[in-house]
């Protein structure tokens, strides 16, 4: 039996370069070779409060992102995780065994805590509950996701083992995060904050059907340093955010050139900026045309989710029959 691949990605407006080289980009592989769910997370999305007409955009947005760059429903299972409510059942269960303690550690919560203190919701807490539901509900072990959840997909690992160990069973298989990549991938964003994220604002973020005009803007606009680099001086974390994203969209030779400028003094950033909008575009302006196209395909875009719905169903069905026996439930009518 092929191992089972599982990721998600919330449907908080549109995907971004970090949702694409940190996650989806894996996907595409991943579909090829393994029984693969790629389901669009708007339970998760719910920690933020978005309008029932928010979030319909944006589900369909990012299905319509999925399938217009690549994902095949032939191929992988596409779903909605709100059209598999067995997702829910699953976090209910396992929250009775996630404790108050462990939750609160994770840096995720304690930097939403600390961001958005008008809104620390029980579902902000207990985020990795529900991640690691989606996962063990299709009892996954290879999940394709970016830097930025690692330590969510540790939580996973515990919550599969203590069920594990408190029913004595070998029932869910411990979930690795994975990146076909060495290493898992961390985008950072525009405006030196961290990892390029939408809550970090619109200057910070590249979208993949991004207009040529605004992704010029936003890339002439991003944070560097005052002035040119001395010759030897390291590089800025602003600046080295700006070589990483050109490491993701430019030629071996370009970064050389622009590397090679830095070491000896006397970079323009103007001129290195312009250099990663040209190429930036070059990288976009396909990915746009396609997103662009695919959103228009209303009725196809229902179809598939309606055929991955019911995959995604049947499978969860099966767990979590299982998951019910194992618990001592009655299971019978
Ligand atoms: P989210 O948008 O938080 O639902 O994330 C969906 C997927 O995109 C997850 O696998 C994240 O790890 C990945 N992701 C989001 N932002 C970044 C980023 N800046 N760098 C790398 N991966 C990211």
């Amino acid at each position: 039996m092929k191992e089972v691949v599982v990721s998600g990605i919330r449907p908080t407006g549109k995907l971004h370069l970090g949702n694409f080289f940190g996650a989806f980009k894996n996907f595409l592989t991943l579909q090829e070779q393994y029984d693969s769910y790629f389901f669009i997370a708007d339970y998760h999305s719910l920690t933020t409060h978005p309008t029932p007409g928010d979030l319909k955009g944006s589900v369909k947005r990012v299905l319509a992102e999925y399938i217009a760059l690549g994902l095949d429903p032939e191929k992988c299972t596409i779903y909605l995780q709100s059209d598999v409510p067995q997702t829910a059942e699953l976090y209910l269960f396992l929250n009775m065994n996630a404790y108050l303690g462990e939750l609160e550690r994770v840096t995720s919560f304690k930097e939403k805590a600390r961001t958005q203190p008008n809104n620390i919701n029980a579902g902000l807490l207990t985020y990795p509950v529900l991640m690691a539901a989606d996962i063990l509900l299709h009892r996954g072990v290879k999940v394709p996701v970016g830097k930025d959840q690692e330590q969510h997909l540790e939580m996973s690992r515990t919550f599969a083992n203590r069920f594990n160990r408190l029913y004595n069973c070998d029932f869910f298989p411990e979930p690795q995060a994975v990146s076909l990549g060495d290493n898992l991938v961390k985008v950072p964003g525009l405006t030196d904050s961290g990892k390029m994220s939408k809550s970090a604002g619109e200057a910070d973020t590249i979208y993949l059907n991004e207009e040529a005009s605004v992704l010029n803007k936003k890339i002439m606009r991003a944070v560097t340093d005052s002035g040119p680099a001395e010759a030897g001086a390291p590089r800025s974390s602003a600046v080295q955010n700006l070589f990483d994203l050109m490491a993701l969209v430019s030629s071996p030779e370009t970064i050389e050139f622009f590397d090679n400028q830095h070491k000896a003094g006397g970079i323009r950033y103007g001129d290195f900026k312009k250099q990663l909008a040209t190429d930036m575009e070059l990288f976009i302006a396909p990915l746009r045309e396609k997103i662009d196209a695919m959103l228009g395909n209303e009725k196809l875009l229902d179809e598939i989710a309606a055929f991955g719905a019911e995959k995604a169903r049947k499978n969860a069905q099966e767990t979590m029959r299982q998951v019910r026996d194992i618990i001592g439930f009655s299971n019978k009518y």
